[in-house]
């Protein structure tokens, strides 16, 4: 066991039990010294006690993953991977309610959320990559030479290395195995930093790494922190061959930094401010429903989530009572009632950013149409990391309510008039990540989300994902895709090799 109940029980000063949560270094359970708390965002319950790796440590997992990739896992046919890879979808499978109740303990999130979204796309993102190593082709071309015999050139693909894997704590599983199944399934090693607020589901996969029968060193995860912790120690370990990070822009900046020693390869998947457009020939109910959900789903902490909406005249004071009506309905409360619709953010720290953006938008003179505050949370909820659901009308794009990622439930409406006018708007933001257009205009639709500059552009819909399809950012959210065959351009490398006949 990985996670394991304490000898005698531990106590923590809120009086609960708690976890102690170690490392996974070469297909084994490595304890460390130093320990850091977990604490539920509901209520601020110690949860568990978790193992922060030395660089040492980080060192170990490095130096396993490279020993894997050179023994049994290199030599293994694409085969006899995809074999193993669809046995860690089933184990998670297995073990569905061991990973929803880790997720849903270390995120708070609401228990139908975690059983719908999280858990199953954590298992789907292995079966997908191991079916797209086993299809994609290379490529073969016929070359002429003077001598009239000629060349063949095709190419190989070949793991890049060892993978530092660096994740964040808002679907922990999902976009861990987002990065994990891929570079498997292409044959590297990983060595994972989950985040610090959710260490519990990248520590249960290693234990269904094992019980697949995965080589020891394939998959490792070591616990900490960013800087002058174990996520600095990864990045800048010179035996990590690349490195791919979801998480803050500005924390992707250094990782870029810390991969340009040994000139290694990135991917980034990073912040966004993205903007929902809505035309008032939209069908007004789907887009309320689908607005609703992008800005509030998982308490607002999705990347691809809503933090700008601009509505088009005509319908504007309509859709503002309408969302507010609908944001005003939504439940907060624990996971496991089903009438929770949204629980606590991820931490208390988290909650001092999201409501000190509350407290500006109310400097500035925004028109708080909903929320704006701390909800009345009963009894030891009332401990957690609790915010209202928000909406503001009344600021400008120049806001930093505007143009700041604030990653809470929470967004700006505004008024636009034509599609010229919220196209200039739309595009005069920093980050690129995501859109949502709501329009029954077919001609319209394919020129809006073609002209908006973003990784990926909805119409009529959000947070519709087709794992085939490339992800990523656009300007400062992101670099590189994944997804489908464009993981394989990150994972593997591509080799030519040229025979004259
Ligand atoms: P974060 O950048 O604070 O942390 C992400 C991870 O990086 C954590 O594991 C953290 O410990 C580690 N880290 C921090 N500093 C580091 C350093 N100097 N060196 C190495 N590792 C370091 O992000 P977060 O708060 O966990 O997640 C929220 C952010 O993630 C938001 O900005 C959100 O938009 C973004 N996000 C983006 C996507 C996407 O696909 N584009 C998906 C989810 C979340």
């Amino acid at each position: 066991m990985l996670i394991t109940e304490p000898q005698a029980p531990a106590r923590s000063s809120a009086g609960t039990d708690a976890l102690q949560i170690d490392h996974f270094i070469n297909g084994a359970a490595v304890a460390s010294a130093r320990r850091f708390d977990k604490r539920s965002p509901l209520d601020g319950r110690l949860l568990a006690r978790v193992a922060e790796a030395t660089r040492d440590q980080v060192d170990s997992a490095v130096r396993a993953a490279r020993a894997a990739l050179r023994g049994p896992w290199g030599t293994l046919t694409v085969a006899q991977r995809v074999d193993l890879l669809y046995a860690v979808a089933d184990g998670i499978n297995r073990r569905f309610d061991d990973f929803l109740a880790a997720e849903v303990a270390d995120t708070g999130k609401p228990m139908s959320l975690a059983r719908h979204v999280d858990i199953p796309r954590g298992a789907a993102n292995f079966k997908v990559f191991a079916d797209v190593v086993k299809n994609v082709p290379t490529e073969f071309f016929e070359m002429s030479t003077p001598d009239g015999l000629g060349a063949i050139n095709y190419a190989l693909r070949r793991p890049v290395g060892v993978v530092g894997v660096i994740c964040p704590w808002n679907l922990p599983l999902l976009l861990m195995t987002w990065k994990v199944g891929p570079a498997l399934a292409c044959g590297n090693t990983v060595v994972v930093k989950p985040s610090e607020e959710t260490p519990q589901t990248a520590t249960l996969l290693g234990e269904v790494m094992n019980a697949a029968g995965v080589p020891a060193g394939v998959y490792n995860v070591v616990h900490g922190f960013g800087p002058g912790s174990a996520g600095e120690f990864l990045t800048s370990h010179p035996g990590v061959n690349a490195i791919t990070f979801t998480g803050e822009t500005r924390t992707g900046e250094v990782i870029m930094k810390a991969a340009a020693s040994g000139a290694r390869p990135v991917s980034l998947e990073m912040g966004g401010k993205n903007a929902a457009v809505v035309f008032e020939d939209c069908d007004f109910d789907a887009a309320i429903e689908g607005t609703l959900r992008s800005c509030f789903a998982n308490c607002g902490q999705v990347c691809l989530g809503t933090e700008r909406v601009y509505v088009q005249r005509p319908i504007f004071d309509r859709f503002v009572q309408a969302l507010k009506r609908g944001a005003e309905a939504m439940q907060l409360g624990r996971p496991e009632d089903p009438a929770t619709a949204m629980g606590p953010l991820i931490s208390q720290e988290h909650r001092d950013k999201v409501l000190s953006y509350y407290r500006k938008a109310a400097e500035l003179g925004a028109t708080v149409v909903t929320g704006g505050g701390v909800p009345a949370m009963p009894g030891e909820l009332a401990a957690g990391a609790w915010v209202q659901p928000t909406l503001w009308t009344g600021l400008g794009d120049d806001s930093a309510i505007a143009r700041e990622e604030i990653f809470g439930p929470c967004a700006l409406l505004m008024p636009f008039d034509t599609e010229e006018e919220v196209l200039r708007r739309v595009n005069d933001n920093e980050y690129g990540l995501a859109t949502a257009v709501w329009t029954r205009d077919l001609q319209r639709a394919h020129r809006v989300a073609a002209a908006i500059e973003v990784g990926i552009a909805w119409v009529n819909s959000w947070f519709l994902r087709d794992l085939r399809t490339p992800f990523g950012g656009a300007k400062q959210s992101g670099i590189g895709r994944e997804g489908g065959v464009h993981s394989l351009e990150f994972y593997t490398e591509l080799k030519n090799v040229c025979i004259k006949l």
